[in-house]
């Protein structure tokens, strides 16, 4: 079992409150939470602020299933840095009598595991995975690079909690830039500027920080200083609850860590740069309501100005 991580006394308010109000629905596991109407309303038309922040550049959409096939993210180092994030599929494998015997025990809310085989899915960690390996399929990429929208995509996450913010599967709203290095460098860093504007327009307390992702083990540490010194990650913070405000958008720069991995050319046959800008959009909606409360008829008339 994964460690559950208590929330703290407001964060398990709020999440009464958005339960209480049907913005999130319960289920019998924390951190997975079905999305009430007004929520997911909500929830739309801050993916579309991005889309529409993003239109002058006229990224190429694509747009993935939540699973990806395990030979990726086997590829692209994950378990080295994210094992206790990752899930993967398994899938039944066996005769008539093992699924008798699977079914009994399962009815009986006992261990069916051993009757259970990996399959080649596992579920998409990040919303860009898929993109690099699509791109990397094309051939060498075209001068100036390529911008692809990756939509809104459900992530998983394996990190149960009892905090409303920390979801084991939610929706990033990725843009991925992939081409020379200063084009891809200069692109995050206007993104990132541009988020916390957009994320002020909503009335939302929004300070850009330097950050590091939670690699795993004490490897892991290392992995995370060298990424701030390098400074390839950012995110931009708000306030949800808790006693520190909460990520609600990241703006990575992977150097040629993808493209190397896929063999991601430029047009001299070097290798290109990556990077990535997710939005965390039930965070972000979660830090609306926080913000302006409950009921987004009596949100403040600049906020519903911008999304509705
Ligand atoms: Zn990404």
């Amino acid at each position: 079992m994964a460690e559950f991580r208590a929330a703290t006394p407001d964060q398990s308010a709020f999440l009464a409150e958005l339960v209480g109000q049907r913005l999130l629905i319960a289920t019998s596991v924390p951190g997975l939470y079905g999305r009430g109407g007004e929520f997911e309303d909500v929830r739309l038309r801050v993916a579309a602020m991005v889309t529409a922040a993003a239109a002058a550049e006229a990224p190429e959409q694509m747009s993935f299933p939540p699973v990806l096939p395990r030979r990726d993210l086997e590829s692209v180092g994950y378990l080295k840095s994210f094992p206790h994030l990752a899930g993967s599929i398994f899938a039944f494998e066996g005769t008539e009598s093992e699924a008798a015997e699977q079914y009994q025990r399962a009815s009986r809310h006992e261990d069916w595991d051993e009757y259970q085989s990996m399959t080649d899915l596992v579920l998409t960690p990040a919303a860009c995975y898929p993109v690099y390996p699509a791109v990397a399929a094309r051939g060498r990429l075209p001068a100036g690079g390529i911008t692809v929208d990756a939509g809104s995509a459900y992530v998983f996450r394996r990190e149960p909690s009892g905090d409303p913010a920390r979801l084991q599967m939610f929706h990033q709203r990725e843009i991925v830039r992939i081409g020379e290095p200063a084009l891809v460098e200069a692109w995050r860093d206007v993104w990132r500027d541009r988020a916390v504007s957009l994320l002020s327009s909503l009335g939302l307390h929004a300070v850009l920080d330097l950050a590091s992702d939670p690699f795993f083990g004490r490897s892991g540490r290392m992995l995370a200083a060298s990424q701030r010194e390098q400074a390839l990650k950012f995110e931009v913070l708000a306030p949800i609850a808790g006693p520190e405000p909460t990520a609600v958008a990241s703006f990575n720069y992977h150097h040629d860590h993808f493209a190397s991995v896929y063999g991601i050319e430029l047009t001299d046959g070097t290798r290109a740069h990556t990077a990535c800008l997710g939005f965390g959009l039930e965070r972000i909606t979660l830090a609306l309501f926080a913000a302006h409360g409950l009921d987004p008829q009596a949100w403040p008339a600049e906020v519903r100005g911008e999304l509705w």
